[in-house]
């Protein structure tokens, strides 16, 4: 029996300001059953240190996602030729305590894995990262990590609290969650409380690529070297907080620092993961109450499609 595979409603079918709000366009589906990736929004942003508003992020990166179209044109990627993919909608969240809402992240994502469904997700702020690995963890064992990010995310704690947006990846380190020789931070930079900030991750065998040490350069190279380390094999996850990039690009997310990567640099970083055994990843950290213009949105729903296009199993024509 052949598989009827989800296809994104074309902009000749509906035009693209009208119709569904899910993510490309897809249909929308109650259970990850059948599904081999699904994208999913988690609308939390209690997590956050400045500028509040992540919690609109799923919504505005779906409905900047209605421009994409199926084929990637510059990887002859075909994602909708061979995976089901649909839009699972939002993790119910509760706005008003971090701990149910981990709860509630945690749950979603042990469902939608024991399906054997990818998911990609749509922040909601950084800390989502921590009950989603948790979630990834339980069914793949300790992961390896791709992390874009201006910050290392390594806090011990932030105004006394264990859980924040800049707490995930210590507490992940702590739970045992992740391959700690095979997590790569890629875009590091901006001010700090101390000198050795950034030593601790280094401590753990995280290796460190400040943003000033790629400025201008291709990041392909450095992506053979992440493949390299990881290898086709290892299960790996995928975080991209927007505020990576350069806040002249995105800069409607809460937490912005200059002198970031270039667009065309986080092309490459994500482009960079077909052929890694990539298991799930997220786009972290829109803002869309600073993202007057709809760019940041659009680009982070770019730049989840790139994920979907990496996606064990897809096609390159
Ligand atoms: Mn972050
Ligand atoms: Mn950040």
């Amino acid at each position: 029996m052949t598989r009827r595979l989800n296809q994104p409603l074309g902009g000749n079918e509906m035009p693209r300001f009208a119709g569904p709000a899910t993510m490309m366009r897809l249909p929308s589906a109650a259970s990850a059953a059948g599904l081999d990736a699904a994208f999913i929004g988690v609308p939390l942003d209690i997590g956050t240190s400045n500028r509040a508003g992540a919690r609109f992020g799923p919504r505005q990166i779906r409905a900047e996602s209605a421009l994409l179209r199926p084929y990637n044109m510059a990887t002859g990627a075909a994602p909708f030729d061979t995976l089901q993919v649909a839009d699972l909608g939002d993790v119910a969240i509760n706005p008003y305590s971090m701990a149910k809402s981990l709860a509630l992240v945690e749950a979603f994502y042990d469902e939608v894995l024991a399906a054997g469904c990818t998911p990609l997700t749509l922040g909601g702020d950084h800390t989502i990262a921590l009950p989603i690995l948790r979630a990834v963890a339980r069914r793949h064992g300790p992961v390896a990590l791709v992390h874009v990010d201006a910050h290392a995310d390594v806090n011990d704690s932030m105004a006394g609290e264990a859980i924040a947006h800049g707490t995930p990846f210590r507490r992940a380190v702590e739970e045992g969650l992740l391959a700690c020789d095979k997590v790569w931070q890629i875009g590091l930079r901006g001010t700090g409380y101390a000198a050795d900030d950034f030593d601790w991750p280094r401590r753990q065998g995280f290796t460190l690529v400040p943003a000033h040490e790629v400025w201008w350069r291709s990041l392909a190279p450095l992506m053979d070297e992440v493949r390299r380390c990881i290898g086709g094999e290892h299960p790996v996850y995928l975080s991209f907080d927007i505020d990576g990039l350069d806040p002249a690009f995105a800069g409607g997310t809460g937490t912005p620092e200059v002198g970031g990567l270039s667009v065309a640099q986080g092309l490459e970083i994500v482009r960079g993961c077909r052929g890694l055994n990539l298991v799930g990843a997220d786009l972290v950290e829109v803002a869309p109450p600073y993202d007057a213009s709809g760019n940041t949105a659009l680009l982070g729903a770019n730049l989840l499609y790139e994920m979907l296009c990496v996606l064990p199993g897809v096609a390159c024509r």
